[in-house]
């Protein structure tokens, strides 16, 4: 464990959560103290086209999140608990093996919690690692924490989830959420640049993903026409996601308890057409059950 990593863990503030644990004796909000933790790693098939190509994306699973959301997917590994600790030079070996498998990026999903430890296996592996570094957080990041990934991480993909903050701290306990998304998608536009695709496959830029969540068009139409009065067409993708699902506990939210209508999805689309956004549509057909991926308390390779 290097100096600086223990300096980022004394007193956290990594996310915009800012709640200042000391995770070297104990764990922050996101529920995770000073070691690495993951669930995955594993190729992954089913991102957008040019993030899973033909060979799939490298994904790995971090534990715990900076954000409580109800409707989590992977609460097992995000509220929890589940995972299991590694090395920093241990992750840097699992980077390397998932490169030798063939895939088109190293996709980190939920990494905010674990910046310095992520740097630091990055910089063991140096120039071995040749595929792009894929950045796939909640977009509760900051700009202070992500300018450590400046030179490390080509490709940012946000999920930005909502335009107010009511809502964020109803469904995500995060009321400063909208105003802390947008900044740090500045930072990630200003690291990124515009998208550059080759033969098909991202090599580097930001896609902003989108899920609707039923009774809140508005909010997503809102988001919307944000993004475009911030960013231009050219600088991003957008990537509109329909296959929410009511999960962990969505129930205890009877407005969020239920799929997403024909006529939610249809007008969000109408915006996303309107401000001129290149992208990725996910057609409402195919949202059937939700896909979630198995997750490991234990070292499994
Ligand atoms: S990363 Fe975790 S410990 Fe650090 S500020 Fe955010 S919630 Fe707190």
């Amino acid at each position: 464990m290097t100096a600086d990593i223990l300096t980022y863990m004394k007193n956290c503030t990594l996310c915009p959560r800012m709640c200042g644990a000391d995770r070297t004796s104990g764990r922050g909000f996101c529920g995770e103290g000073v070691n690495v933790r993951i669930a995955r790693a594993e190729p992954h098939m089913w991102e957008e086209p040019p993030i899973s190509g033909t060979n799939g994306a490298g994904t790995v699973f971090f534990s715990g999140c900076t954000l409580h959301c109800c409707f989590c997917q992977n609460h097992e590994i995000s509220q929890g608990g589940k995972g299991f600790e590694l090395t920093v030079p241990e992750l840097a070996q699992v980077f390397l093996d998932m490169q030798n498998r063939g895939v088109h990026n190293l996709e980190l999903v939920t990494p905010t919690q674990f910046t310095p430890q992520i740097v630091s296996a990055l910089e063991i592996l140096g120039d071995k690692l040749t595929i792009p570094v894929v950045w796939n957080s909640g977009g509760y990041d900051r700009p202070e924490t992500l300018r450590l990934l400046d030179g490390r991480v080509k490709i940012f993909l946000p999920d930005l989830k909502y335009f107010d903050g009511t809502l964020a701290e109803k469904y995500s306990s995060a009321k400063n959420y909208p105003e802390a998304a947008f900044s740090s998608l500045r930072e990630m536009v200003r690291i990124a640049g515009k998208p550059v695709i080759e033969n098909g496959i991202m090599k580097s830029g930001v896609i902003v993903r989108h899920m609707i969540l039923p009774s809140c068009r508005h909010d997503s139409i809102a988001l919307i026409r944000r993004l475009r009065e911030e960013f231009s067409p050219d600088q991003l993708l957008l990537s509109l996601m329909c296959q929410y699902t009511p999960m962990h506990k969505a129930q205890e939210h009877r407005e969020i308890n239920r799929r997403l209508s024909a006529f939610e999805y249809e007008s969000v689309v109408k915006e996303v057409e309107a401000a001129g956004f290149d992208g990725f549509l996910q057609e409402r057909s195919s949202a059937k059950e939700e896909y979630v991926p198995q997750f490991y308390s234990e070292k499994y390779f």
